[in-house]
C-alpha cells in the first residue's frame, strides 16, 4: 500500500483495548472510517471499519497473535490505497501490495514477518521516459503525457492523474527517471510523475459504460462457442473442489486475448497459490513468446495472512486493473476464489457481532459482491479513449451446492455462468463446464462480432449444436428407462452426433500442446465438420442405411482427433471429404 512515501502519522495515538483475531479495538484514536492505522508495537497494518464514540474497530491485515491491550495504535489519516506506476507487471504482491519477491530477498523466506514493509513499486529504479507532449500542449486529467517500456510486452502510459486539474504543459522531460521524479510540469504548478496513488475502495473515474460488443476470446471451445464472455463482461466459475476451477482460470490467464491479466489468489488453499506463484513466472505468453508475467500481475494472499487480507486482495487487484484500463488496455481480472473473501466478511462480521444474514454471511454480502463486479465494464475513458475490465470470479460452494448464498448472490450479478460439474470431472470430461446449467447473456450482442470476424453462420451453427445437445439430454432420460435399442433409428443417430459434439468439440485438453488453445476459426470448422457428418449421416439413413453401418465408417473416429491436429485446416478438409465419400458409398 501507500508506503511509497513516508506517511506522516498524525500525533493522536490511540491505545489497543481488545484483540479478537483480526479484529482489534482501540480507544482515543482520532480516525475516520477506512483510515489505515498501524497497530501495536510492531506496527501491523489495519483499516478502520467501525467507529462508535471513543471506540474504534480495526481489521488488521496481519497476524495478531501476541498483540495485547495497551499497545499503541497510530493513524495515518489516509485511506487504504495502492501505489500505481511502472513495475506492477511482472510483480507478485500480497494482499496489501507488498511485493513478495522484494520482501523475500529482504527476509530470505516467502513467509513475511509482520510489520515488514516495502513500497508497491520500486522507487529507485530508473525508467526511460519517452514524452508524447510538448511545451504549449493543453492536457486534461487522464491524458497520456508519455510512455515507458514497462516490460517487453507492455508500454506503460504515463497519465495526468484523474484528480489533477490539467493545464498547459510548461516543461517536459526526456530520458531516465525514477517514478517519483517529475517528468512533466503544467503551468498551474502541477507536477506529473510516473507514480500515482489511489484509494482502493473508490473506483477510478471513467466515463459511461458502453455495451460490450467484442468477445474476450478464450481459445476454449466450450467458452467461445457456447458461453462467450464479452471484453468488459463478468463471469463466475462455480465448482466443487477438483472440478477444474484453477485450470480454467489459468487457461484464461494464459490464452485469453486480454492485454493485461490481474490474477488474484484470494486465500484459496495455500499450496494452490504457491503453485501459481511458482508456475506463472516460468510460462511463456503464447501470443508474444515473451514471459507470461510480462503482462501479468499476481496478487497472492499467502496462507499465513489472516482472513481480513483477502478483502484487500480483491480491492487492490481491481484498482490495479482500473489503472491499466485507464491506459486504454483490455484487462482481464481473475479472482480465485470469491468464496474465501465472502468467508472473511462472515468472520469479521461475526466478530463485530453484527446481525447475521443467510448462513451467517453479513447482510451486506450481496452489496459487496455487486460493488466489486460493478467495476468491470467497457468504459469510455476520461481521456476520450476506451478500455475494458473483464472480471471472472471463481466460487467454491461447499459440497458443490450452488444454492448457497455466495453462488446465488454472484449469479444475480454476473452475466456469464460457467458451471463446473463434479460428475463431468470424474468422467474426465474437461473442461467440466456443464452445458445444461451454464449460460451467457452476452451471446446475442457478440454474435455480430463472430459473424463478421469468423463465419457468417456462427450463430446458426451454434444453435444447431445447442439443439442437438438439448435433444440428447431428453433422449438420455428415455434411454435410461428402456435402453438405446428401443429408440427409433433417427434418434439413435442423434445420440451418436451428440456424442461427437461432447467428445470431439466440447472436451478440450488443457494439458495437450495443440489442443490447449483453439482459435475461433478452428472452433468453427470443427463444429462444421461434425455438422457435415450429421447431414450426410441423415441422408444415408433416409436412403435406408442402418445406423450401425453409418457410425462404423472409417472416417468417423477421426472427428475425435480434430482438436489435437496441428495442421487442422488440412486435417478437416480431408476429413470432410472422406466422411462425405464413405457415407455416400453406403447407398
Ligand atoms: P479445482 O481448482 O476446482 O480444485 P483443478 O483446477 O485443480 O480443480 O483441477 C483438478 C484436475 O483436473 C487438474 O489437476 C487436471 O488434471 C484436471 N483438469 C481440469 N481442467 C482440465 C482441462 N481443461 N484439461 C485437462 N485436465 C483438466
Amino acid at each position: 500500500m501507500s508506503q511509497a512515501e513516508d506517511i506522516e502519522t498524525v500525533d493522536e495515538d490511540g491505545e489497543i483495548e481488545s484483540v479478537s483475531g483480526p479484529v482489534v479495538t482501540a480507544t482515543d484514536l482520532d480516525a475516520r472510517m477506512n483510515d489505515v492505522v498501524y497497530v501495536g508495537d510492531e506496527g501491523l497494518m489495519g483499516e478502520v471499519i467501525e467507529i462508535e464514540g471513543n471506540l474504534t474497530t480495526i481489521q488488521v491485515y496481519e497476524e495478531t497473535s501476541g498483540v495485547s491491550p495497551g499497545e499503541p495504535v497510530q493513524n495515518t489519516g489516509e485511506p487504504l490505497s495502492v501505489d500505481l506506476g511502472p513495475g506492477m507487471m511482472d510483480s507478485i504482491y500480497d494482499g496489501v501490495q507488498r511485493p513478495l519477491d522484494v520482501l523475500e530477498d529482504k527476509m530470505g523466506t516467502a513467509f513475511l514477518d509482520r510489520g515488514v514493509d516495502a513500497p508497491g513499486i520500486d522507487l529507485e529504479k530508473e525508467w526511460e521516459f519517452t514524452p508524447e507532449v510538448k511545451p504549449g500542449d493543453e492536457v486534461e486529467p487522464g491524458d497520456v503525457v508519455g510512455v515507458v517500456e514497462e516490460t517487453v510486452t507492455i508500454d506503460h502510459k504515463v497519465m495526468v492523474p484523474p484528480d489533477y486539474e490539467g493545464g498547459e504543459v510548461t516543461t517536459v522531460g526526456d530520458g531516465e527517471y525514477t517514478v517519483e521524479e517529475t517528468v512533466v510540469e503544467l503551468d498551474n504548478g502541477e507536477e506529473i510523475t510516473m507514480h500515482q496513488e489511489w484509494p482502493v475502495r473508490e473506483a477510478r473515474p471513467a466515463g459511461d459504460k458502453e455495451t460490450p460488443t467484442e468477445p474476450l476470446v478464450t481459445g476454449q471451445r466450450v467458452q467461445d462457442g457456447l458461453f462467450p464472455l464479452a471484453k468488459g463482461g463478468t463471469a463466475a466459475i462455480p465448482g466443487p473442489f477438483g472440478s477444474g476451477k484453477t485450470v480454467t482460470q489459468q487457461q484464461l490467464a494464459k490464452w485469453s486475448d486480454a492485454d493485461i491479466v490481474v490474477y488474484i489468489g484470494c486465500g484459496e488453499r495455500g499450496n494452490e497459490m504457491t503453485e501459481v506463484i511458482e508456475d506463472f513466472p516460468e510460462l511463456p505468453d503464447p501470443q508474444t513468446g515473451n514471459p507470461l508475467m510480462a503482462r501479468t500481475c499476481l496478487i497472492a494472499n499467502t496462507s499465513n495472512m489472516p482472513v481480513a487480507a483477502r478483502e484487500s486482495c480483491i480491492y487492490t487487484g481491481i484498482t490495479i486493473a482500473e489503472y491499466y484500463r485507464d491506459m486504454g488496455y483490455d484487462v482481464a481480472l481473475m479472482a480465485d476464489s470469491t468464496s474465501r473473501w465472502a468467508e472473511a466478511m462472515r468472520e469479521i462480521s461475526s466478530r463485530l457481532e453484527e446481525m447475521p444474514g443467510e448462513e451467517g454471511y453479513p447482510a451486506y454480502l450481496a452489496a459487496a459482491l455487486s460493488e466489486f463486479y460493478e467495476r468491470a465494464g467497457k468504459f469510455q475513458l476520461i481521456n476520450g479513449g476506451e478500455g475494458s475490465i473483464s472480471v471472472v470470479g471463481a466460487v467454491s460452494p461447499p459440497g458443490g451446492d450452488f444454492s448457497e448464498p455466495v453462488t446465488q448472490n454472484t449469479l444475480r450479478i454476473v452475466k456469464t455462468f460457467w458451471a463446473l460439474d463434479a460428475d463431468l470431472a470424474e468422467r474426465r470430461h474437461f473442461p467440466s463446464i456443464n452445458w445444461d446449467e451454464s449460460y451467457s447473456l452476452y451471446t446475442d450482442q457478440l454474435d455480430p462480432w463472430w459473424e463478421s470476424n469468423v463465419a457468417s453462420d456462427w450463430a446458426t451453427i451454434r444453435q444447431w449444436a445447442v439443439d442437438v445437445l438439448d435433444e440428447e439430454g431428453e433422449l438420455q432420460e428415455i434411454v435410461q428407462l428402456v435402453g438405446k435399442d428401443a429408440l427409433p433409428e433417427d434418434q439413435q443417430l442423434t445420440l451418436e452426433v451428440a456424442r461427437f459434439l461432447r467428445e470431439a468439440w466440447l472436451q478440450q485438453n488443457a494439458l495437450h500442446d495443440v489442443d490447449t488453445y483453439c482459435e475461433p476459426e478452428k472452433t468453427y470448422r470443427m463444429l462444421v465438420a461434425i455438422k457435415t457428418f450429421n447431414d450426410e449421416a441423415f441422408d444415408a439413413l433416409e436412403a435406408g442405411v442402418p445406423p450401425e453401418e453409418i457410425t462404423d465408417i472409417d472416417a468417423a473416429p477421426r472427428l475425435n482427433r480434430m482438436g489435437t491436429a496441428e495442421e487442422w485446416n488440412e486435417f478437416i478438409d480431408e476429413l470432410e471429404n472422406d466422411l462425405q465419400e464413405q457415407l455416400r458409398a453406403l447407398y
